[in-house]
């Protein structure tokens, strides 16, 4: 049965109540990390989580509020910081990821190039099944970024959803469909291109027929909104309002 722990439900405005964006999806044999937004690794330990024990990490996007931590990830995984990694890393972007990390290495320099049969960086494209240990991924475009894609996380017969960043669109629908839960963005309580509001995420939920809607992403205006009531006018399953920490089994 995977286990979803949402290490971040935030954004990149500093907040003691909503670390940045990343979500940890638990299998028996699988640690993967959706996104690692600044602070990520030490806020991963509050859920018992030591970085060494990744398997699996994927990115949405190049935005700094869902990579920043990847920079430490690469720095504190080189041998020479008194850490020795027993199980390789692999880490994973959309198409256009090995260009970014290029650039990180011409700016950072052998600091984050850490061994690379302990750490392997790819790219995943859209729509194109992998397989990872005891899980299988399936990426999906999402409107937000040129680069930005969401993941559909398979295990045991459950299908796991996690949008990242999006707009609405319609095309997502298919992608989403039947979903055990859906892990979606639901930025601000009013409409911001690029983003949802959590009725918009309330729709697409219902249109994708989710068992279970989980809202992340949420920008300090959506404390001061009854994030719930908004979302039910368009979704009646069960709904989780994220909040660092919240430990979910689907
Ligand atoms: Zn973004
Ligand atoms: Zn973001």
């Amino acid at each position: 049965m995977p286990e979803v722990i949402v290490i971040g439900s935030g954004t990149g405005v500093p907040s003691l109540r909503r670390a940045s964006p990343a979500m940890v999806i638990k299998t028996a044999n699988t640690h993967v990390l959706l996104d690692s937004g600044p602070g990520t690794l030490r806020q991963l330990l509050k859920a018992d989580i030591h970085f060494s024990q990744l398997n699996l990490i994927l990115y949405t996007h190049f935005h700094p509020d869902h990579v920043a931590d990847l920079i430490h990830f690469l720095f504190v995984s080189k041998n020479s910081l008194a850490f020795e990694r027993t199980i390789p890393v692999f880490i994973g972007g959309p198409p256009g990821f090995l260009n970014f990390y290029e650039r990180l290495k011409q700016t950072f320099g052998h600091w984050v190039e850490p061994p690379k049969e302990k750490v392997e960086l790819f790219e995943i494209a859209p729509n194109t099944p992998w397989g990872h240990e005891d899980v299988e991924i399936i990426a999906f475009k999402t409107p937000h970024t040129e680069h930005s894609q969401g993941y559909c996380i398979y295990h045991e017969g459950k299908k796991i959803v996690y949008t990242g960043d999006t707009d609405y669109d319609p095309g997502l629908i298919e992608a989403i469909k039947d979903a055990d839960l859906l892990i979606c963005e639901a930025s601000f309580p009013y409409k911001v291109e690029g983003h949802l509001t959590p009725a918009l995420a309330g729709k697409l939920a219902k249109e994708a027929k989710a068992k279970a809607l989980l809202l992340v992403h949420l920008y300090p205006a959506c404390e001061k909104i009854d994030v719930l009531a908004a979302c039910r006018r368009t979704y009646t399953g069960p709904v989780f309002i994220g909040q660092d920490l919240l430990h979910l089994k689907v």
